[in-house]
């Protein structure tokens, strides 16, 4: 088959001579819906794979690629793939009872000739002529004799040390057989319709998709392979950001918001000498960014992340302050009732003198007050108000919200955060500021939030700094360890000894609780009789009841126990300052992210603190918590070092369903797209031009028709 012209994203763009020269294709897509031509058996395990029709199959892209060996350098008790060809064939019966005979072939490459095994299946005989070039999977048994698995006929011309491409296979459906179809089929990749716009594949040199597909079963090279990869990532990166803008843009055209654009006395007031601190960098740029922002009519969407302790709140308090000084209301939900407590009290404290009136509503608000709350609310005499999902209720109704603030907002689901959003005015739409302690990737941000505007606190407010952190392998090191816990609580301090899951996989609520605490129960138990003897130690599992968990707490947040010997349960809501030394057993059954927050239990005060992680010195994860305090950074290596297919909690919508991308490696490719999609949709919102309805139908097809609501996020 001739050569489809192959640019591809990167590649200079093709002169106009190149462009003239290049063959005038009309694709038939019709001719991808054929079945495939397939034994029952195998058409089973197509089915399996969903390769229902041509098509499918030719998306079917190999797992990998790898190099067939010659016959010569085959050793013995290898498995291998060879393409070679047949010189003689012939069969040959069987003693035992009920085998059918068996066939054997003389094949060769360049190199050499061997005798290939092909068992139960007579009728190779008459289909594998002399001449026939196949493609041979199986091992090679020593004498020259090779023991066929999977066969299948092939075109390809070389022999000696060739790519051969491996398909994800199933019972009934070999990769090599997979392989022969495709072969088969290759000229459908002509048919192939692709859903680029001509003038987006000439700005950006991109093949079609046809030959993206060829160049990734037949390509010569690593490097035409891994080019027709990027070229169907790019389309599949530029698929989510389109998803995400567009829904964004039909959002935006649907309400606007109220325009904060002036009087700036009590927010400038309050940032000049209301505040108890001064705020950081970030926290700077991130309430000039909210000023500018809040200023427009186009509804605020912002994606504000920082980790436990950035300082989110007050950002989001600038924000709501912006509304109350424009005669508008604000609210600022959270997923539990003790987080809005919480919430409440530091925006109290944080108004200091300001005279706002700022309230509470949650599930456990008694009746009598909820009802004058919520009369004041309705009439504007409320300005601020803190809350659970009680603020979403269809009883609650303000006056004039203009600013909603979501904490945690991956705990809420889409109807509730646009349950909140409806309360804005008939025809209004508030500003929305989404919180998360969570540090995302960027790449993963783009794909799971891209239609939400991103701000990230990095810096920590003055006072905290970060724990020391050191792997500690082999005994002499944990001696050491031990000796600097006793130093620590000598000097005054006190200490954590974290054991770890027992079964990570089975968490601290399931049936790896029970495990997790009996392995500190031990540990507890070893310390208070071995190194730690000299000191008050207390233990805090899950499987403490209430009361004896309370108490443990208690004691040691009082200063009356030295040591906290305790599972993960103290991951959430444990604050001693006076705690500087962590010691975390096993530390490398934990991911990341939960040694990054379980050291955050530490440096809380005003001293210096220590973060001592038992495990392996080669641990590629422990290394990167010793040398990286911040979590956005952490978060990126944690990526990084995830295997395929681990890309674990992303939604559907994101990065779940990518089939060629890979992230964080593609961020180029994912940075390209995010260009391209923001083009056309800022010039064809709704993607209704005739250049776009093939990409329209693709994204209906993968996503749903766009909607105004609800925002992704
Ligand atoms: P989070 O991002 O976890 O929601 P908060 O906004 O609750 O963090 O802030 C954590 C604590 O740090 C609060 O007590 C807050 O008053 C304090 N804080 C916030 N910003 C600063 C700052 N710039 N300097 C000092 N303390 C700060
Ligand atoms: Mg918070």
């Amino acid at each position: 088959m001739s050569e489809h012209p192959s640019g591809f994203a990167g590649s200079p763009p093709p002169s106009v001579s190149e462009l003239l020269a290049a063959e005038i294709r009309t694709p038939r897509p019709s001719r991808l819906r054929r079945p495939l031509a397939l034994a029952p058996k195998a058409l089973e395990g197509a089915k399996a794979l969903g390769l229902d029709d041509v098509g499918a199959l030719l998306e079917h892209v190999p797992r990998a690629r790898r190099e067939s060996r010659t016959v010569a350098a085959l050793a013995p008790g290898e498995t291998a793939t060879v393409v070679v060809e047949v010189r003689s064939i012939a069969s040959r019966s069987v003693r035992r009872r009920g085998m059918r005979p068996l066939v054997e072939a003389t094949v060769a490459d360049e190199t050499g000739p061997m005798k290939a095994t092909f068992f139960n299946q007579p009728w190779l005989l008459n289909r594998y002529r002399p001449g026939t070039r196949l493609v041979l999977h199986g091992k090679f048994e020593g004498r020259n004799s090779f023991r066929v698995a999977n066969h299948a006929t092939t075109e390809e011309a070389t022999s000696s040390a060739e790519e051969v491409s491996h398909y994800a296979a199933t019972e009934g459906l070999s990769s090599t057989q997979i392989l022969a179809l495709v072969n088969a089929e290759r000229a459908c990749l002509r048919d192939v319709v692709d859903p680029l716009p001509g003038r987006l594949r000439g700005r950006l040199a991109l093949a079609e998709r046809g030959a993206a597909l060829e160049a990734m079963h037949f390509g010569a090279s690593a490097t035409a392979v891994e080019r027709g990869r990027e070229r169907l990532a790019f389309e599949e990166l530029l698929y989510t950001q389109l998803a995400l803008l567009a829904r964004r843009a039909a959002a935006d055209a649907g309400a606007s918001a109220p325009a904060l654009d002036s009087a700036s006395d009590l927010t400038d007031r309050w940032l000049a000498g209301g505040l108890p601190f001064e705020l950081t960098g970030d926290q700077r740029h991130a309430v000039e960014h909210l000023r500018e922002e809040l200023a427009g009519t186009r509804p605020a969407q912002r994606l504000l992340m920082g980790e436990v302790g950035s300082g989110k709140t007050v950002v989001a308090l600038y924000a709501m302050l912006r509304a109350v000084e424009h005669g508008h209301q604000a609210a600022l939900m959270a997923p539990t009732e003790t987080l809005a407590e919480q919430h409440f009290a530091t925006i109290q404290r944080l108004l200091g003198g300001e005279p706002i009136t700022l309230e509470l509503l949650t599930g456990s608000t008694p009746a009598a007050r909820r009802t004058k709350l919520l009369e004041r609310l309705s009439s504007g005499a409320t300005s601020l108000i803190v809350g659970t999902h009680a603020l979403i209720e269809p009883g609650v109704r303000f006056d004039s919200l203009a600013v909603a603030v979501v904490d945690e907002q991956h705990r809420f689901g889409v109807r509730q955060r646009s349950a909140l959003v409806a309360k804005a005015p008939a025809g209004l739409a508030p500003h929305v500021l989404h919180m998360t302690a969570t540090p995302i990737p960027r790449t993963l941000a783009l794909c799971e939030y891209g239609d939400l505007d991103q701000t990230r606190l990095y810096e920590r407010p003055h006072g905290r700094r970060p724990a020391a952190t050191h792997v500690v392998s082999g005994e002499r090191e944990r001696a050491r360890a031990y000796e600097r816990i006793a130093e620590e609580i000598r000097a005054g301090r006190q200490a954590f000894v974290v054991c770890p899951l027992v079964d990570a996989a089975e968490g601290e609520e399931g049936l790896g609780a029970t495990a997790s605490a009996r392995a500190a129960t031990e540990e507890f138990e070893r310390l208070r009789a071995g190194e730690l003897s000299d000191y008050r130690l207390v233990l805090l599992h899950g499987q403490l009841g209430h009361r004896e968990k309370q108490a443990a707490m208690a004691s040691f947040a009082a200063g009356d126990a030295d040591v906290l010997v305790a599972t993960t349960v103290i991951e959430v809501g444990i604050d001693v300052p006076n705690a500087t030394v962590m010691l975390i057993e096993n530390a490398e059954r934990f991911g990341i992210s939960q040694l990054h927050q379980l050291r955050g239990r530490v440096g809380r005060g005003e001293h210096d603190s220590l973060c001592l992680l038992c495990g392996p010195k080669t641990s590629p994860r422990l290394s990167a918590l010793a040398l990286h305090d911040d979590g956005f950074e952490l978060a990126e290596i944690d990526l990084r070092l995830r295997k395929e297919g681990e890309l674990i909690g992303t939604k559907q919508s994101g990065v779940g369903n990518l089939r060629h991308a890979r992230l964080p490696e593609d961020e180029p490719l994912l940075a390209r797209a995010r260009e391209a999609a923001e083009a056309a949709i800022k010039a064809d919102p709704a993607l209704e031009q005739p250049e776009h309805a093939l990409l329209a139908d693709r994204l209906a097809d993968l996503y749903g028709e766009i909607e105004a609501h609800p925002i992704a996020a």
